[in-house]
């Protein structure tokens, strides 16, 4: 079944010219239908990402250990092209994208030779609140059924040229715009060896005292056939974590009795990802994973929920095993083997456009609350308190049922109040949020109450991330 790659294009009869994406002239605030998020849809172009997908593969191998020297093929020259590409997309925006080149020398099980690992990142900084960062990621390595093979064809199409192409669109387009909040592409590598590039990305968030409020990590987003024979170009999966990778003893125990586990920040930005393609896209949803990574399997968004940072991976809804890993042949009539032939590209743009369009969203809304707490143990009512948001104009709470996967119920807090009493809601049976609003009407991912759903990095830094 193939579906028409189109965006909602009915758009409010009243909305305003749009020329730096700000510039939304509401008086009254809404929380849904932002034309500009349909505009930042639309603009994703398939063949776009294709060029630049074929470029990646023209590089023969990205392996981690492969040849760095030549300026055709390798990872050293993938690496020079995309921050290239950074500069190029940089010009087009008057200098809004700053590149740098974190880089660190590492040997390990899978890189026995010390060798440079390398993450290129555009940054785009944010207008007025600049530590606060939201990061689109994907990895530029690649390799073949012998993950220390450094030298042979390793094309890398979908795993994960497929997620580059979306963080170079992102740069593409989002760079036409301006927010508040910082936003990282990260090109990242050194994954397929030990997720290097993501533990050199929490290492530097770190360093920078960045508030990381989300990292979309996409990686293998362009598959549509699944081994089994289904076929989805309707679904993209976001993994999110269900307890925190930093939580602490006692913080598990508060959250074991009184619950959370269904509730990081990672969990809710995974259900705002399923509001938005569900709001702005046309035959597209998220499919909500609860767990971390596929079984057993990982990605570039460990290490920096690792760090304490609300992170997801962003994935293809059904996956191919013959086109992972493997070395480029055919065998018994199966083509094996990671090349553009496994990539759909309508396909890919529609995952590429939820990335937009949450990031969007993200950046022009107010961080998401602080502080929030709940009390009523033993009265009718609910309480919830949370602590004033810089540029928010209002907060909705939400609550829903306890096995309810999706927020169901929401009531607006008069004014700018930081606190909202539910009448007759009982504590006991619901589970609750709260979320900022800006002045525009974009809403923050909803916080759970508690260290369980707070967005906030814990105050002690895990060693993890300054290890190995
Ligand atoms: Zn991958």
């Amino acid at each position: 079944m193939k579906y028409l790659s189109t965006v909602r294009t009915a758009l409010l009869a009243t909305s305003v010219m749009l020329l730096c994406g700000i510039e939304i002239g509401a008086t009254e605030v809404a929380t849904e239908d932002h034309p500009v998020l349909a505009e930042i849809a639309n603009r994703v172009d398939a063949e776009v990402e294709r060029a630049v997908l074929e470029k990646l593969v023209g590089f023969g191998t990205r392996h981690t250990a492969s040849d760095t020297a030549s300026n055709t093929r390798g990872i050293g020259a993938a690496r020079r092209w995309i921050k290239f590409r950074f500069e190029e997309i940089s010009r087009d925006c008057s200098g809004c994208i700053k590149i740098e080149t974190p880089a660190t020398v590492v040997s390990g099980e899978r890189l026995p030779n010390p060798t440079d690992i390398v993450d290129v990142l555009g940054i785009q900084q944010g207008s007025s609140d600049s530590n606060r960062v939201l990061v689109i990621s994907a990895h530029l390595d690649s390799r073949i059924t012998d993950v220390m093979n450094a030298t042979a064809d390793a094309p890398g199409a979908n795993d994960d040229g497929s997620g580059v192409a979306a963080v170079m669109e992102a740069a593409r387009i989002l760079s036409h715009y301006k927010f508040a909040s910082t936003i990282v592409y990260a090109v990242l590598s050194g994954e397929e060896q030990g997720l290097y590039g993501g533990k050199l990305l929490a290492q530097t968030a770190q360093l920078k005292n960045w508030r990381v409020e989300a990292q979309l990590n996409n990686d293998i987003i362009g598959n549509i056939h699944a081994q089994s024979g289904v076929i989805d170009n309707t679904h993209a999966r976001v993994f999110s974590e269900g307890t925190k990778a930093t939580e602490t003893t006692q913080e598990a125990a508060r959250r074991r009795y009184n619950g959370g586990e269904l509730d990081t920040p990672a969990r809710n930005l995974a259900r705002y990802m399923a509001t938005m393609a569900h709001q702005y896209l046309t035959n597209f949803e998220v499919r909500m994973v609860y767990r971390t990574d596929r079984f057993s399997r990982g990605g570039d968004q460990v290490p920096m929920l690792e760090a304490g940072y609300p992170a997801v991976r962003v994935t293809e809804a059904v996956e191919n095993y013959s086109r992972q890993h493997q070395d480029v042949r055919s065998e018994n009539g199966i083509a094996y083997g990671d090349v553009i032939a496994g990539v759909d590209f309508s396909y890919l743009a529609q995952v590429t456009r939820l990335n937009l369009i949450t990031l969007a969203s993200l950046a022009w809304a107010p961080a998401p609350p602080t502080g929030v707490k709940i009390e009523g143990a033993l009265t009718a009512d609910t309480k919830v308190t949370w602590s004033p948001v810089v540029g928010a104009v209002g907060y909705e709470v939400w609550w829903r049922d306890t096995t309810t996967p999706q927020w169901t119920h929401h009531r607006r807090a008069p004014g700018n109040q930081t606190s909202l009493t539910l009448v007759g809601v009982s504590i006991d049976d619901m589970f609750f949020g709260v979320s900022a609003i800006s002045a525009d009407g974009f809403a923050s991912p909803i916080v759970f109450p508690g260290a369980a759903g707070s967005f906030e990095p814990p105050s002690q830094l895990p060693s993890q991330v300054t290890g190995k």
